[in-house]
């Protein structure tokens, strides 16, 4: 592990560029893509990027503050962006409400919008959404019951190296994260948990494990799907720790081991976060191929055969 730097909220801010221009009557994206759902088939799952406030917490990897707003958006205006997105979507089975940040604050989702968003989105199976394991309370069994479908919540694990995480400015323990689980597990509700890959602080070999174990350590807590996340630059902090040599991002080979071994340890789903897996490669030749592959093993949950490349043998 290397680099000392402390960053804290202050700091963090001070290195961000500039936010987007987002309209809080409008999800500032959406899109149909097909998963393996929790029964073992592939099926569609739309995801609404919600625009709403600004996360509260102040992560050193997160960059989704860029498409939020600073005040809180009127009532009325989650359940507008759902249903505008909903028009413009084909049919799903499943729907991922993503709030860049954390669905059970109340500065982000307005609570009085819970019954109407509940309605919104009665026709899907599952309604997946985001949140912190400081805020899964009473809030969550409340829009639990106003669901027709099944409520799946998918929390930051983000590393349980115990060094790199407190640097992370998450204001998370494992412990945290474990009583989280425990909470929504006994009130039937699902989780999953997002892992980094390669956070700041650790060299290539130490991010791959790290990012086992902690797949290992989300499954032993109880949620049943892990999506690995390579970390990546773009938020300011990131390209201050990539100059000072601090972070580099992961490779995509990286991202075949740890999909490899996790689906190996056939805990529960694991998938690999293929967002501009090109960014990752580290051979023209092989990278799409690397990628069709993940893509392949991410619907299938299967182990697929290893491309195979001429650049190998300069490794
Ligand atoms: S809790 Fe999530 S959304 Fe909020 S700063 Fe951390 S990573 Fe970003
Ligand atoms: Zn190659």
């Amino acid at each position: 592990m290397y680099g000392t730097n402390a960053w804290d909220d202050a700091k963090i801010i001070a290195a961000r560029p500039p936010k987007n221009a987002v309209d809080p009557h409008r999800p500032y994206a959406s899109l149909v893509e097909p998963e393996c759902a929790a029964n073992g088939q592939i099926e569609d799952v739309a995801t609404i990027f919600l625009t709403n406030r600004e996360c509260p917490f102040r992560c050193l990897m997160c960059d989704l503050w860029k498409n939020t707003t600073d005040e809180r958006v009127p009532v009325g205006a989650i359940p507008e962006q759902i249903e505008f997105a909903l028009s413009e979507l084909p049919p799903a089975k499943h729907v991922k409400l993503y709030n860049s940040g954390n669905f059970f604050d109340r500065q982000a989702i307005p609570q009085a919008d819970y019954e109407v968003i509940a309605k919104r989105v009665s026709s899907f199976d599952t309604v997946i959404v985001e949140n912190h394991p400081k805020l899964c309370g009473d809030d969550c069994l409340q829009f639990r019951d106003l669901l027709v479908g099944k409520l799946e919540i998918a929390i930051g694990l983000e590393t349980i190296h115990p060094e790199v995480l407190p640097r992370l400015n998450k204001q998370m323990t494992t412990n945290e994260f474990q009583r989280a689980v425990e909470f929504l597990s006994e009130n039937e509700i699902a989780t999953r948990a997002f892992i980094l890959l390669r956070p700041p602080f650790l060299d290539e070999s130490e991010g791959i494990e790290w990012a086992i174990r902690s797949i290992s350590f989300a499954f032993d807590a109880g949620v049943q799907c892990c999506s690995v996340i390579p970390t990546r630059d773009g938020n300011g902090a990131m390209e201050m720790l990539l100059t000072d040599g601090s972070f580099e991002p992961p490779t995509l080979r990286s991202m075949e081991t740890v999909l490899t071994d996790g689906l190996a340890m056939e805990r529960g789903r694991v998938f690999v976060d293929l967002w501009d897996a090109e960014r990752f490669y580290d051979c023209e030749q092989c990278g799409p191929a690397r990628r069709a592959r993940l893509a392949q093993m991410n619907l299938t949950q299967r182990l697929l055969p290893v491309v195979s490349c001429g650049c190998e043998a300069t490794r």
